[in-house]
C-alpha cells in the first residue's frame, strides 16, 4: 500500500456556540507548522497556550497547541492539534493559514484512513470509529467502542490463525499424493475443521448481534388490515405518526420510526396490511411490505385472538434466521389478561395497543432481540462483516464435504483458501481500493 506523503488539515470538531473548535493537521509538515504557530519548537504531547497568527502577524485566535510526533499519534504520522474558539469563521481562517504553510484540505475519513494505512488500526477498527461517531444508542456506542479497541478484530484474527494452521495441513497433504488419502482421512483434521466451524458459527451469531447494536434492530410490523399495526407503532414510538382509522387498508406505504428503548435502537417499519387487493396504490404498499419483510431482522405479527392461526402464514415471506414475534392485540375486547408464551421457538404475547396492557412485556422482548443484556463482550459489526462471515461459513461447509465425504484434497484446499480470503476482508488483510474508498468516504471530514 502507498503511504501518504502530503500533509492534510481539517476542522475536526463541529464548532458550537460556546464550544471549542479543533483543527487537526497530519503529515510530514506538521512539525514545521507547529513551529510557526507557536514561534518555537513544541515539546511532544505538551499543551501550549498560543496566539495563532496569520502571515502578516495578525492574531487569528488564541488557543491550545499540541504536537504528537510520529508514530505515537492517531494517524501514526506527525500530528498537530490547534484548539481555538468554536467560531466557524475563525476556524476557517486558521485552516487557510495552515494550508498556506503547506497542508491541504483533508477528505472525509482521511485521518482514519491514514491510521489504517499506517497500521494503527485495522479496517474493522476504523469502521468502528465511524460507527462510534454515528451511534444512536448507548448500547451501540459501547459496542462500537469495543470494536474500536479491537475486540472483534481479535476474534477474527484468532480464527484466521486456526484456519491458516488447517490450510497448512491440507496443503501439505496434497503435496504428498501417495499419502494424501491417509492424511485427509485423519480424524484430527476433520476435528480441527469441526472446531473451526463451531467457532465461526458463534462469531457469526455475535456479529449479527453486533450489527443490530450498530444499526438498530429492524422490526417489520406485519398483519392484516385493521389488526392494530399503526396503533402499535404509535404506542411504541409515543407519537401519532401513523394514521389510525377504523377503515381497513389505511396504511398504504411503509412508515418507519426509530425508537430508543432504554438505550437500544429499534427501526420499526409499519407495513401495509398484507391482503390481496384490487386497489393499485394499496397493491404497491403490499409489494413494499413484502420487501420490508425480506430485510427485517425480526417480524412482529399483529393479530387478534380470532385470526391468530390463519395470520401465521404472513411469516412465510421472512428470510431464514429472522426472529418471529406474535402479538395478539385487542385483548381488551376479548377480555384476556396480558401474558406471554413461547411456542416452537416463536414468542407469543397478549396485549392491547389501545389500553397499553402487555406492552411493557413487548418492549422487553424487543430490547432482548436488539441485543440488550447480552453481556460485556459485545462488539459492533457491520453488514459487510456479517456477509463475509456467512461466506466463510459456506466455504467451510464445502470444505468439510470435500474433505470428509469425497476426500477431495484439492477442492477442500481451494475452499479453505477462499474462506481465508473472506475472513481477511473483515480486518483489511485483503482489501480493494474500491472497498477502502467506500468505507472512508462515508466518514465525516476531520475524522
Ligand atoms: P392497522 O390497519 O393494522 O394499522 O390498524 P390500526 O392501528 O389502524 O387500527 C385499526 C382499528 O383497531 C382502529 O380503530 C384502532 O383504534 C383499533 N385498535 C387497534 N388496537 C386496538 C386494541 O388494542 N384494542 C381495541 N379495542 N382497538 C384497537
Amino acid at each position: 500500500m502507498n503511504q501518504p506523503v502530503d500533509t492534510i488539515a481539517a476542522i475536526a470538531s463541529a464548532p458550537g456556540a460556546a464550544g471549542v473548535g479543533v483543527l487537526r493537521v497530519s503529515g510530514p509538515r506538521a512539525p514545521a507548522i507547529a513551529q510557526v504557530m507557536l514561534g518555537r519548537t513544541p515539546q511532544p504531547r505538551h499543551a501550549y497556550f498560543a496566539s495563532f497568527r496569520d502571515a502578516q502577524g495578525e492574531v487569528i485566535d488564541h488557543g491550545l497547541l499540541l504536537h504528537f510526533p510520529a508514530p505515537a499519534s492517531y494517524t501514526g504520522e506527525h500530528v498537530l492539534e490547534l484548539q481555538g474558539h468554536g467560531n466557524a469563521v475563525l476556524l476557517d481562517t486558521l485552516l487557510r493559514r495552515v494550508c498556506e504553510l503547506g497542508a491541504r484540505l483533508a477528505r472525509p475519513g482521511e485521518f482514519t484512513e491514514r491510521a489504517f494505512l499506517n497500521g494503527k488500526l485495522d479496517l474493522a477498527q476504523a469502521e468502528a470509529v465511524a460507527d462510534l461517531i454515528a451511534a444512536r444508542s448507548q448500547a451501540g456506542a459501547r459496542a462500537a467502542l469495543r470494536s474500536m479497541e479491537g475486540v472483534f478484530s481479535q476474534r477474527v484474527e484468532t480464527l484466521l490463525q486456526k484456519l491458516i494452521a488447517l490450510r497448512v495441513h491440507v496443503e501439505a497433504a496434497i503435496d504428498f499424493p501417495e499419502e494424501e488419502i491417509d492424511f485427509l482421512a485423519d480424524p484430527a483434521i476433520a476435528q480441527q475443521l469441526e472446531n473451526l466451524r463451531a467457532e465461526l458459527a458463534s462469531l457469526l451469531r455475535e456479529a449479527q448481534r453486533g450489527l443490530r447494536l450498530n444499526d438498530g434492530l429492524r422490526v417489520a410490523i406485519v398483519g392484516r388490515p385493521n389488526a392494530g399495526k399503526s396503533s402499535l407503532l404509535n404506542a411504541l414510538a409515543g407519537s401519532e405518526r401513523a394514521i389510525v382509522t377504523a377503515v381497513a387498508g389505511t396504511t398504504r406505504d411503509v412508515l418507519r420510526e426509530s425508537v430508543a428503548l432504554d438505550g437500544m435502537a429499534l427501526e420499526l417499519a409499519d407495513t401495509a396490511g398484507l391482503r390481496d387487493t384490487a386497489d393499485e396504490i394499496e397493491r404497491e404498499g403490499v409489494r413494499r411490505a413484502h420487501g420490508e419483510l425480506q430485510r427485517a431482522d425480526a417480524a412482529l405479527l399483529v393479530t387478534d385472538v380470532e385470526h391468530a392461526a390463519a395470520d401465521l402464514a404472513l411469516f412465510d415471506a421472512l428470510p431464514a434466521g429472522a426472529e418471529r414475534v406474535v402479538l395478539i392485540n385487542k385483548i381488551d375486547l376479548a377480555h384476556v389478561v396480558p401474558h406471554a408464551e413461547t411456542r416452537d421457538g416463536v414468542r407469543w404475547l397478549w396485549a392491547s395497543a389501545k389500553t397499553g396492557e402487555g406492552l411493557d412485556a413487548l418492549r422487553e422482548c424487543l430490547k432482548e432481540l436488539a441485543g440488550a443484556g447480552s453481556g460485556e463482550g459485545n462488539f459492533s459489526a457491520r453488514r459487510r462483516h456479517v456477509l463475509a462471515l456467512q461466506e466463510v461459513r459456506e466455504r467451510l461447509d464445502h470444505a468439510a464435504n470435500a474433505l470428509v465425504i469425497s476426500r477431495a484434497g484439492e477442492l477442500a484446499a481451494e475452499e479453505l483458501r477462499q474462506a481465508q480470503h473472506a475472513l481477511g476482508e473483515i480486518t483489511g488483510a485483503y482489501s480493494s481500493d474500491d472497498l477502502l474508498g467506500a468505507i472512508f468516504g462515508s466518514f465525516c471530514i476531520g475524522k
